[in-house]
């Protein structure tokens, strides 16, 4: 269970739960943390504490030790179970005299404690820390998140990058095994693009890799991975596709980059693709490896039978060359 994923903007108020059974005190301390601009809800149960927690974002919790039905402790301990891969803070009010609780308290997991009768200025100063530990973890959690986005992205283009690639491919192939699902992989290349690096720069270039990484993706389906596989170079696993549904793609990624001309510095520039398509199962592709390297094997024939077309790796090795006007035929 993560509270996380419909956190408010940082901008908005903490919200801070109250679970105390006594209803003079609950209310003093709702009273006192709302006048310092912060959210409560006040309940008169730790399992009401419990199932506000399922019903979104909550910053901290206040928890009384003694209450009747589940107490204090029974429910720090139940709210640090079910929210370990966050910091959802727990405080405690706890009678000055009850060492015990105190004691049990902490070794459960509690943050901190606050005896009764409580200083005001206290009990602010320690809820004040915990939101600001707490808005801590939450800036470190998004840094984290927005970390691992850009591990897995290409910074050019935004597509997957080589890493994820190779693990996303394992996954679907698995997939593809158990359920007896066709996979697609193919793997495209702009032809002559050192041409457009010498005569427009290098700068000029990376806009084209851009704008072609832009194609493929207008190409294909939301859950076909694209991923960038070196300079201008696309490599393409298509989960449950056949062989023909592989090839109406690749047709349609060969149209996208050739058909309109690109616009590199003034000027317009038609530039054409060479791809390689390769489909599991197949009798000589038994392992994600041998997918990439067949779809590999089937783009370098491509570029060897003269560029701007598509071939296709087939059993025993043998290729298959649609030719550059391939009809697409289904998807
Ligand atoms: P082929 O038809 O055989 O694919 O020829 P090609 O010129 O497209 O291929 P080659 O591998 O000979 O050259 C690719 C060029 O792409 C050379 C390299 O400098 C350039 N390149 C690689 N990565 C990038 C990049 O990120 N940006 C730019 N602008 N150029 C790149
Ligand atoms: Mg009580
Ligand atoms: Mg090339």
């Amino acid at each position: 269970m993560s509270f996380l994923s419909d956190r408010s903007p940082s901008s908005a108020p903490p919200k801070v739960i109250i679970a105390e059974d006594d209803s003079l005190t609950r209310e003093y301390v709702a009273t006192l943390l709302r006048n310092q601009g912060i959210e409560v809800e006040a309940v008169d149960s730790g399992q009401k504490a419990i199932n506000r927690l399922n019903r979104g974002r909550v910053d901290l919790i206040l928890l009384d030790i003694v209450m009747p039905g589940l107490d204090g402790l029974d429910t720090c301990r139940l709210i640090k179970g079910i929210t370990q891969d966050e910091y959802l803070p727990i405080i405690l009010l706890t009678a000055k005299t009850d060492i015990d609780s105190r004691v049990t308290g902490l070794r459960i997991g509690a943050d901190d404690y606050i005896c009764k009768p409580f200083d005001e200025r206290e009990l602010l100063a320690r809820v004040n820390n915990f939101l600001r530990i707490r808005r801590m973890h939450e800036e470190l959690n998004e840094s984290r998140t927005q970390l691992q986005l850009l591990s897995f992205r290409d910074e050019l283009t935004g597509l997957f990058n080589y890493r994820y690639l190779h693990s996303r491919v394992s996954e679907e192939f698995k997939r593809a095994e158990r359920y007896h699902e066709p996979l697609a992989c193919i793997m495209a290349d702009i032809d002559f693009f050192k041409d457009v690096n010498d005569r427009f720069g290098h700068d000029a270039g990376d806009q084209v890799i851009k704008e072609s990484a832009q194609r493929v993706l207008n190409a294909v389906r939301e859950i076909d991975v694209v991923a960038r596989y070196g300079g201008e170079a696309f490599l393409l696993i298509l989960p449950s596709t056949n062989f023909p549904g592989a090839l109406a793609v690749a047709d349609r990624i060969w149209r996208a980059i050739g058909t309109e001309p690109f616009h590199i510095i003034n000027t317009s520039h038609k530039l054409t693709t060479s791809l390689g398509v390769a489909v599991f199962p197949s009798s000589d592709i038994r392992t994600k490896d041998d997918l990439i390297k067949a779809a590999d094997c089937a783009l370098f024939q491509s570029k060897r039978e003269g560029r701007d077309g598509i071939c296709v790796f087939q059993h025993q090795g043998y290729f298959y060359h649609p030719g550059p006007s391939a009809p697409p035929t289904e998807q």
